[in-house]
């Protein structure tokens, strides 16, 4: 089991929930980056990361912890005195990327700054910039990926820090899973997990679903970013929807529906998608299914606790896969949304 750690108000590793992770996209000190920071608390982000590129954006954070209540994370590329402002200006967490960090001495003034703060710190490894070193030693591959990643761990340990967090991430899922699983033989820090410079949404979901879905299966992973060529706040939806599938705990009401086939009588595909919107962001665990027919459609969703299956004049909408309400097809879209508010908060 992973080592716990504490991130401001939350504690990640050591069989805790596992926390959803994202980055906004807009310079930190701007009014834009602050709007999104308060879309991805209210979406549910547990942590949030932003970019320092200068001192504006170091002393920004103060100001976003007055808006939102979730563990804010500076990330730092290149200039470690843009660390030591960071955690000056509120960051509850530094990450720091093993193969631009630069020397010794920075990562002393970084360790000394977050050991004062008494903030933890991410390593985050990536395989687009793994230490020269180990490309020459190893070549690109999970070791050089792991190596890059431990050796930087081992250095704030020599200067005191403890409270780490470790990632080793690529844009491959294949070498994403075989980084982690040396990684997590290596230590016991808690492992931040997903799949970097993913993609765009569709391949990028698949690509992050695979990796993490095989990493959490594996008993590897505390927190997970899903990557994204997008709007972090299909971000969140993914890895929400990533956790659920993987059983992990659920994230919120969860549509399931049917492929539909030649018994189909309805456009249950439709529905199913307006019932998703309409779920949107309701955090209480609820299983909804939309299935194709009466025949078959309240059988097969047996599991879920509420559901509507289509007919060609009527739908039935059914509780745990008994008959609950007849309606007809022209009503059953107010007729069900209405059921379903009965059910959530
Ligand atoms: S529930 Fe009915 S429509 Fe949907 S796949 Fe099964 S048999 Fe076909």
């Amino acid at each position: 089991m992973s080592k716990k750690v504490r991130i401001g108000n939350i504690t990640i590793g050591g069989g805790e929930r596992i926390a959803v992770q994202s980055m906004a996209t807009f310079k930190t000190s701007s009014e834009k980056a602050l709007t999104q920071a308060v879309a991805l608390y209210r979406a549910g982000c547990d942590i949030l990361r932003f970019s320092v590129t200068d001192f504006e954006d170091a002393k920004a954070f103060g100001k976003i912890k007055k808006s939102v209540n979730i563990p804010l994370c500076a990330d730092i590329h290149f200039d470690c005195r843009l660390a030591v402002a960071a955690v000056k200006g509120g960051a509850d967490k530094i990450r720091i990327n093993p193969g631009n960090v630069g020397s010794e001495n920075g990562i002393k003034e970084i360790a000394a700054a977050v050991k004062a703060a008494g903030i933890p710190v991410r390593v985050g490894s990536n395989g687009g910039s793994i230490e020269k070193e180990f490309l020459d030693k190893y070549g690109k591959n999970e070791i050089a990926l792991a190596e890059s990643a431990l050796k930087e761990v081992a250095l704030l340990e020599k200067y005191g820090v403890y409270d780490i967090v470790v990632s080793v991430k690529a844009s491959s899922p294949a070498l994403t899973v075989k980084a982690y699983e040396y990684v997590a033989k290596k230590t016991d820090y808690p492992l931040h997990i997903g799949v970097t410079e993913a993609g765009t949404e569709y391949n990028g979901v698949i690509k992050n679903a695979v990796a993490i879905g095989t990493l959490l299966f594996r008993g590897i992973g505390d927190t997970i970013r899903v990557s994204l060529s997008a709007d972090p706040l299909r971000e969140i939806k993914a890895a929400k929807a990533i956790l659920s599938a993987v059983g992990k705990e659920s994230y919120g009401a969860e549509v399931i529906a049917c492929p539909t086939c030649g018994r189909c009588e309805w456009d249950c595909m439709a529905f199913a998608e307006k019932t998703e919107r309409f779920l949107d962001g309701v955090r209480k665990p609820l299983k909804v299914a939309v299935m194709g027919c009466v025949v078959n459609g309240p059988g097969e969703a047996r599991d879920a606790d509420i559901g509507i299956a289509g007919g060609k004049d009527c739908c039935m909408i059914f509780v745990k896969g008994e008959p609950y309400k007849k309606v007809k097809k022209e009503d059953a879209e107010a007729e069900f949304f209405a059921e379903l508010k009965k059910c959530i908060p």
